[in-house]
């Protein structure tokens, strides 16, 4: 005989497990109960929808936090659909269990709806920061409230309880301090505030807190009062939801500077909103000044992530590619698979779209820059130039595409920095190569012997002042099908005067060239007679993949 039998959970452990494993930071208990408030309050609101005898009225419903220092409590309040008796039993009785997973399926709600809740765990993670919860409440159309408490791993209780309006209070007695961990904070009035700001403040109903600040007594000359007052602590409606017309330059700086991206002005802000298999919103900035450890390996690329207006990742690397590093800003989506613990994401299939996306965006945008606003181009590139380089360097070559545009390079013609396209549209009908030299400063480049002979065949000639410039040349290869050529390389193919070294001039002076090589010994490989100089009397050129330059530069970096 076959029997079937159900797993049996050890519960209490499994609250336990739940509780010290799932999270990295014990902060995001109240991002969790406040999504559940503002679920609930959001439940109402589809009710109203389809049923006729329910009015939502948006002023009505709201989420409150109230510390009490004294009992050591912090209570959650909102507005919401509250919860029966049974439902109590079943949301908070069950680990893993979620209502609002069920609301959504019962109410056939399409995607993009902005309910939270998914996992049936949020809950318990008060348990990180009190030592016993309770729960009052009151349903919609019940008359009796409920009271659930719980210490935890030991279960909890159930018995009416006392609420005028329909809602849910959740009371957490607040964990004593220990040795290692602080919990009193969680009843901080700016603690709290920094808290609803940085995970909730796109929450769409008002967070409120009682503030009290010490103000000057009114009609009086300086004696001081303190008030308390009833504060809004969200902004509700997030800047990335707002119709692009109807925002100015401002408030993109502003958030650039609430979000604290950087302490300089962004030269270029990005508003996408983008609606098909994959939805998000983002806002991304092109910075003005580099971070002061952007070359190095403190700094952490990445993006803000959002899932339905709720912070699930301060720094989501994987949504800019390297060469693109500099970029600020953050991403909202409504289609993201999350993780029980909403801090990282199922699978990046959807954040590949997104970064995918997002570059070419990045791309387009500094492309125009360049073409429209050259001197602000020329600003970023004078913070970020060196980041693109690496990027085209890197990867063997694979981002030539994205990044051979956006490169400039000094111009011994122009006297000024110019891109490629630049560079190959004024080539001379005659001219095969795209020609540079590489250097340690403009000056000493334009003192080079080498560069003689192709200035004076009237050839335009790219100054490669950073040690990474040749490198990258190298990984493009050519630009438009032109190559690129040292000047310093021993088959220039200015055609006429290359090759025209008489042999027998060659023959006559074998024995002093043969001396020279002697003396200089074994620096060079060889010492031949050339028609390439003009007024200098001698000078290095090389054979092969590698100029003197970049044999400098292999050489100065360690093994
Ligand atoms: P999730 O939010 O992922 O569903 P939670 O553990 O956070 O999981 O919550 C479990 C369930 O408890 C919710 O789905 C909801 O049905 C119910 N619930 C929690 N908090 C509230 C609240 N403030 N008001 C009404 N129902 C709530
Ligand atoms: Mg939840």
């Amino acid at each position: 005989m076959v029997e079937t039998k159900e797993f049996k959970a050890e519960s209490r452990r499994l609250l336990e497990m739940m509780i010290n494993s799932i999270y990295s930071q014990k902060e995001v208990f109240l991002r969790e109960l406040i999504s559940n408030a503002s679920d609930a309050i959001d439940k109402i609101y589809y009710k109203a929808l389809t049923d006729e005898t329910l009015s939502f009225e948006k002023n009505n419903y709201y989420i409150k936090l109230t510390a009490d220092k004294e009992n050591r409590t912090l209570t959650i309040s909102d507005t919401g659909i509250g919860m029966t008796k049974e439902e109590l039993e079943t949301n908070l009785g069950t680990i893993a269990k979620s209502g609002s997973l069920a609301f959504k399926s019962e109410n056939e709600l399409k995607d993009g709806h902005d309910i939270i809740g998914q996992f049936g765990v949020g809950f318990y993670a008060a348990f990180m920061v009190a030592d016993v919860v309770t729960v009052i409440t009151k349903a919609l159309d019940s008359d009796i409230a409920y009271k659930w408490e719980s210490h935890g791993a030991n279960g909890y209780t159930i018995e009416t309880g006392e609420k005028e309006t329909v809602g849910t209070d959740i009371i957490l007695k607040i964990k004593e301090n220990t040795e290692e961990d602080s919990y009193e904070e969680f009843l901080e009035e700016y603690r709290l505030k920094a808290i609803i700001k940085k995970y909730s403040d796109f929450i769409r109903y008002p967070i409120k807190m009682d503030i009290t600040a010490t103000k000057p007594k009114e009609g009086t000359e300086n004696e001081l009062e303190d008030v308390t007052e009833e504060q809004t602590i969200n902004s509700m409606v997030p800047i990335w939801r707002k119709n692009k017309n109807e925002l100015t330059e401002e408030d993109y700086q502003n958030f650039y500077t609430e979000k604290r991206f950087g302490f300089d002005q962004p030269l270029k802000h990005i508003h996408i909103s983008v609606d098909g298999s994959i939805s998000y919103q983002a806002i991304l900035y092109i910075p003005e000044k580099t971070p002061f450890n952007y070359y190095s390996k403190e700094y952490e690329k990445g993006l803000e992530l959002y899932a339905n207006g709720v912070l699930i990742m301060e720094k989501c690397g994987d949504l800019l590619p390297d060469y693109f590093s500099f970029v600020k800003g953050m991403v909202d989506s409504s289609d993201l698979s999350l993780n029980i613990s909403r801090e990282i994401l199922q699978q990046d299939r959807q954040l590949k779209r997104i970064e995918k996306n997002l570059t070419k965006k990045i791309k387009s945008q500094l492309q125009t820059m360049l073409k429209n606003e050259r001197e602000k181009y020329e600003t970023f590139y004078e913070s970020f130039g060196r980041q693109l380089k690496f990027g085209v360097y890197s990867d063997f070559g694979a981002n030539k595409d994205m990044l051979q545009d956006l490169l400039l390079f000094y111009s011994s013609k122009e006297k000024k920095l110019v891109s490629l396209d630049e560079y190959v549209t004024r080539m001379k009908e005659d001219q095969k190569y795209i020609y540079y030299a590489a250097g340690e400063s403009i000056k000493r480049i334009e003192r080079l012997p080498q560069t003689e002979l192709v200035a004076d065949k009237g050839y335009e000639i790219l100054y490669f002042t950073e040690d990474i410039d040749e490198f990258a040349i190298k990984m493009l290869m050519n630009y438009k099908e032109k190559e690129f050529k040292s000047v310093s390389a021993s088959d220039l193919e200015l055609n006429e005067e290359e090759s025209k070294v008489d042999p027998k001039l060659e023959e006559e002076n074998k024995d002093l060239l043969e001396e020279m090589k002697n003396i200089l010994n074994g620096q060079v490989s060889k010492v031949k007679i050339s028609s390439r100089l003009k007024s200098h009397p001698v000078c290095l050129s090389t054979e092969g993949e590698v100029t003197i330059e970049m044999e400098k530069i292999l050489n100065a970096m360690p093994d």
